[in-house]
């Protein structure tokens, strides 16, 4: 696959802006070039200087975790930046398209309308995984995207490794596989099929595993050609100081980020238990993320009468193949279970309505 073809043209042409940190990357010297403060900072910190641009000593140490290069490496104000710069790198409105397999996160569409891009759909089957036939049918030589969401949001589920390669060999652009969810899964990265596919992109986030939501920083792990357009077109300064600073702290206590997830998957497969024998949850469909989706009678009232006691759900109801489902998401131990025994006496209580005054 020639990756420089999928590039939008005047994307190939586009010189990148040249930062003062671009020119000259010394760390020792007499810093007059980019118009900082040299006094300091109102805001009592050393946040008076320009962050690295390419966040240099970020990529070095996650890409000695993932085992990647650093060069197959993209860091952005969250994993939504790194979507939006796929969009603006690769497709060109009124001639490209992208695929989306609903139910799933809501944000690839968000950027194709954004960019102007058609989004076609093929929904997932009815086990959550992916339509590979309509799949088929539905590319186009210009299909330059096809997002894939394995841990799926709101399902839960992962994808089969099997028909994720079956759409990386067929995809006539790329395939982005957003793995936000991957340290909660039995399953592993795909990331390891870098070196196979040159079209594969794989999404991971800071915001979930490594709990920093907040300071937003999203990874893009890809072939280094798509790595180095992406890096070409981003805002100058994406990455902040301070989320550059506290991700090399984080980078340097896993073992945290494995005992947080450890807890999380313990609380997950207690509520899943509870869930399960409650009578008037129809279904607890099995998770490899930090979320349960429970399907019940009333999806509705049971999330408004959530709300009222000050436990806030997702109500996902409304979504295609959720018909009745709700999205919990795994939290303390304490919160999980003011949220059982809050959803247990609702749902009893909605349901002995209905007998009585039906
Ligand atoms: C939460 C989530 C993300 C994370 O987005 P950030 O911008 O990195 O916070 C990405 N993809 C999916 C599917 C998610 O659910």
């Amino acid at each position: 696959m020639n990756l420089q073809s999928l590039i939008r043209p005047h994307i190939r042409a586009l010189k990148a802006y040249s930062s003062a940190r671009d020119e000259y990357t010394g760390k020792v010297g007499t810093f007059l070039d980019a118009n900082e403060n040299a006094l300091g900072s109102v805001a009592d910190g050393p946040y008076n200087r320009y962050p690295d641009p390419h966040q240099r000593a970020v990529k070095t140490e996650l890409a000695r975790l993932r085992a990647v290069q650093p060069e197959q490496v993209f860091l952005g104000n969250g994993s939504d930046e790194a979507i939006d710069l796929l969009f603006r790198a690769f497709c060109e409105p009124g001639k490209d398209e992208v695929l989306l397999m609903p139910p799933t996160y809501g944000m690839y569409q968000v950027s194709a309308d954004l960019n102007q891009i058609p989004a076609r759909k093929v929904p997932l089957t009815n086990n959550f995984q992916l339509d590979l036939p309509n799949i088929q049918a539905a590319l186009s030589p210009n299909t330059k995207l096809i997002f894939l969401c394995s841990p799926n949001n709101p399902t839960g589920n992962c994808l089969k490794a099997e028909d994720v390669k079956v759409i990386l060999e067929s995809a006539p652009g790329l395939v982005i596989v957003d793995e936000a969810y991957i340290d909660f899964a039995q399953r592993a990265s795909v990331l390891s099929w870098l070196a196979e596919y040159p079209n594969l992109v794989v999404l991971q986030t800071f915001s979930k595993a490594w709990g920093m939501a907040g300071l937003r920083l999203g990874m893009a792990f890809a072939h280094p050609e798509i790595i180095a357009v992406m890096t070409r077109i981003k805002p100058p300064y994406n990455v902040n100081l301070l989320t550059q600073e506290l991700a090399i702290k984080a980078l340097s206590n896993h073992e945290k980020q494995q005992e947080m997830v450890a807890a999380t998957l313990a609380e997950r497969a207690r509520m899943a238990e509870s869930l399960g024998d409650l009578d008037f949850v129809a279904k607890v469909f099995p998770s490899d993320a930090n979320f349960l989706l429970v399907k019940v009678p009333e999806p509705d009232q049971m999330y408004d009468r959530l709300i009222g006691k000050r436990i806030i759900i997702r109500n996902r109801s409304k979504v295609l193949l959720c018909e009745g489902c709700l999205r919990i998401t795994v939290g303390t131990k304490i919160e999980n279970d003011a949220f059982l025994t809050a959803f247990s006496a609702l749902g009893n209580e909605i349901e002995h309505e209905k007998t009585t005054y039906t």
